[in-house]
């Protein structure tokens, strides 16, 4: 049916998710699905790439549609200081703002709001902040949240959290999961009261999401409070803020079990393809990260032997494809040497080149994931994965340049995986 005809909540699909393949392995917690919604169906494991300001950067609609990807990500906080909710709702919600088929997922602002370090003041009835664009005030409240995501118009949109820091102290992470529970309760009610709807008339589907930082007693409490609630889906927030990855990785099994299984797992922010990995072992069906984006924008490639940085010297008269594993529309047509030259002359064509052919990379890792689900050859694909991407990548003149793709003044970008957008 056309969009302009789907002028009431009966016309559209609602939101349902089926668990299609359960690996069988043992130790793979790691499963197959089909997540329906209003605007899109997507298979699962899925990677949503992030669309912070209305715009996948670099990217039009169409060759996200291209590569494949059928949910990105909006953000609560940037759009409401800029253009303002008010005005994406009178162009008839977000997707047809910015001319986008498929569907897509807000995150509440409450990770932007908590990074704004000295700008903001957190009460019982929610968070004060100074906008980091003009420095005007503006209060969150999880109300003021719903209604600001109700105008965006997502087909998912996510509970307004405190996203506590890392490290943190085992009382303030309580202190924060409590607060994110009581919010989380008002999200809910505001949530029944409007009908469960987007302004646009179509149904939206409300997240929780699980805190406690990186303590297994309290994201056990967590989940299973969020689960009483009986939301569709569940994320898991508050990782990838600096943790070491083998207290990321326990965290997330702990919470992931506790996680209602015919439920999607959505963990927010993370991260490299070894972090989806492992997560998807874990058993979650949905991630986000800036990290092929944002990477690409700093001549970051992602390949099945690692990131590869194009503005090194040895690339110069490197006429092979960015990956020669990839059957992307760049590495079809183009060269690392050409690529080299339009970073180095700072053209515009050089980060959309990385851009496309990195969100290809995460998106064709995923379907290689669900296919490996399916046949039951998950761990061995893992095993092969892990083994060919931490091969030392032909950098030789850049050796900060491997593995996990670490670049001299990248660190907290790539470890972190997640920053302010
Ligand atoms: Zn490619």
């Amino acid at each position: 049916m056309p969009l302009s005809e789907r002028t009431t909540p009966a016309n559209w699909p609602s939101f349902s998710f089926q668990v299609t393949d359960t690996s069988s392995e043992p130790g793979v917690r790691g499963r197959c699905g089909a997540l329906t919604l209003p605007h899109a169906t997507v298979e699962t494991p899925v990677f949503m790439p992030v669309g912070t300001q209305a715009t996948v950067k670099a990217m039009t609609p169409e060759e996200l549609a291209e590569i494949g990807f059928g949910i990105i990500l909006g953000n609560t906080y940037h759009l409401h200081l800029r253009p303002g909710e008010e005005l994406i709702a009178r162009a008839g919600g977000l997707h047809r703002y910015q001319a986008w088929g498929g569907a897509l997922l807000t995150d509440s602002g409450g990770y932007q709001v908590f990074s704004l370090t000295g700008l903001r003041r957190i009460g019982a009835d929610g968070v004060e902040f100074q906008s980091h664009i003009d420095g005007s005030r503006h209060l969150f409240t999880p109300e003021s949240v719903m209604q600001i995501e109700r105008d965006i118009g997502a087909d998912i949109v996510m509970a307004f959290d405190e996203c506590a820091p890392f490290p943190c102290a085992h009382e303030y992470a309580r202190e924060a999961m409590e607060r994110t529970h009581r919010w989380a309760q008002r999200c809910v009610a505001e949530y029944d009261r409007v009908g469960r709807l987007a302004t646009g008339g179509w149904p939206q589907a409300l997240f929780g999401i699980v805190q406690g930082g990186v303590y297994a007693d309290l994201r056990e409490e967590s989940a299973e409070f969020l689960a009483g609630l009986d939301l569709p889906g569940y994320a898991i927030g508050g990782l990838a803020v600096g943790e070491e990855s083998s207290a990321r990785n326990e965290t997330i099994a702990a919470t992931a079990a506790r996680l209602p299984g015919a439920k999607p797992r959505y963990l927010m922010g993370v991260g490299t393809p070894i972090d989806i990995l492992d997560a998807v072992q874990r058993g979650v069906d949905m991630f986000d990260c800036v990290l092929p984006t944002r990477n690409a924008r700093n001549a970051q490639v992602f390949t099945a032997r690692g990131v590869l940085n194009m503005r090194n010297a040895q690339y110069n008269e490197d006429f092979g494809p960015l990956d020669a594993n990839c059957d992307c529309a760049v590495c079809k047509r183009h060269t690392r040497a050409y690529v080299r030259h339009l970073f180095r002359a700072n053209e515009m064509l050089g980060p959309r080149l990385t851009t496309y052919h990195n969100l290809y990379f995460y998106h064709n890792l995923m379907r290689r994931i669900r296919e490996s689900l399916r046949h039951g050859t998950f761990s061995a694909f893992y095993r092969s994965f892990v083994h060919d991407y931490r091969q030392e990548p032909d950098d030789s003149d850049s050796p900060n340049v491997r593995g996990q793709g670490a670049a001299p003044g990248d660190f907290r970008e790539i470890v972190g995986g997640k920053e302010l957008k």
